[in-house]
């Protein structure tokens, strides 16, 4: 949907931990209303509504899911998350979140207290799943297969971290320590050379910003569908169990031990 100039200045001066959501409530209330492009009167009324007392308490989930926008077509999607993103979500609902959090946190809920999840579909991590609670990455590794190489640079031209090396041997030789799983290497040999040996996802545990901030702790490896649904429900499971007061899951999550199946 389009926004006007004073909209879209109006909406950026929003917090940014609510600016999503204040967003897309601010569309579909200009939708309703039969508009096209939405105007600063749309983002003054739904802005005061959503920061009143009460209003923000009343939109509070109880858990938060944010995806980049790698399933629009996205050509650096390593792999899709789409279908990962409906097993987490059922997993959300049926921990019922905002049932623990209303019965353990004193006071007003607010939008801190909710537990966040954000899958990107590539390393490049558009969502920010280093700073929430769980975060994940759609991953493929690489591996240099018996094709012959033409030794034409296309790998190393294509990767972004300068993890591949083609001046000691024929076949290409990649760095695990440097490569980030992004599978643009595969995708640019032209003769099959580099392969696609695994595919899955990359986990990462317990990131915030706020006062405090650390990026997320990562599960070594790639994790297959099975085992992602698995430590998120591991994950939740630990959180209603060690969190009082509206302790973040971060802040209970010291080892990754806590958690991992
Ligand atoms: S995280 Fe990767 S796949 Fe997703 S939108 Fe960003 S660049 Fe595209
Ligand atoms: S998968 Fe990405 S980071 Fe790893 S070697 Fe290939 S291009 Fe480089
Ligand atoms: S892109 Fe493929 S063929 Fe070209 S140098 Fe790399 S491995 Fe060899």
């Amino acid at each position: 949907m389009k926004w006007s100039a004073e909209a879209e200045a109006a909406i950026n001066a929003v917090p940014f931990f609510v600016r999503k959501k204040v967003r897309k409530k601010v569309e579909a209330h200009a939708q309703s209303r039969g508009k096209k492009e939405v105007d600063i009167e749309d983002v003054t009324s739904l802005k005061k509504k959503f920061l009143s007392k009460g209003g923000m308490e009343n939109e509070i989930q109880g858990y938060d899911i944010s995806t980049c926008f790698g399933g629009e077509g996205c050509s650096n999607s390593a792999n899709s998350c789409a279908e990962l993103l409906v097993g987490i979500q059922s997993i959300m609902d049926e921990a019922e979140i905002l049932t623990f959090l209303k019965k353990s946190v004193p006071g007003g809920l607010k939008f801190h207290h909710e537990f966040r999840v954000s899958l990107s579909d590539c390393p490049n991590a558009c969502s920010r799943p280093q700073i929430v609670d769980i975060g994940i990455i759609g991953a493929v590794r690489p591996v240099a297969g018996t094709k012959e190489c033409t030794r034409c640079m296309a790998c190393v031209d294509a990767c972004p971290d300068k993890a591949i090396c083609l001046e000691t041997k024929e076949h290409p030789l990649i760095d695990q320590d440097l490569c980030l799983l992004c599978g643009k290497c595969i995708t640019a040999c032209p003769t099959g050379t580099i392969e696609k040996s695994e595919q899955g996802f990359r986990v990462l545990l317990g990131g915030r910003l706020g006062r405090h901030p650390r990026l997320a702790l990562e599960v070594p490896g790639i994790q297959s569908q099975q085992k992602v649904l698995a430590i998120v429900e591991n994950c939740l499971t630990f959180y209603k169990t060690h969190s009082k007061n509206g302790n973040r899951f971060s802040k209970i999550l010291t080892s990754l031990d806590q958690v991992l199946p």
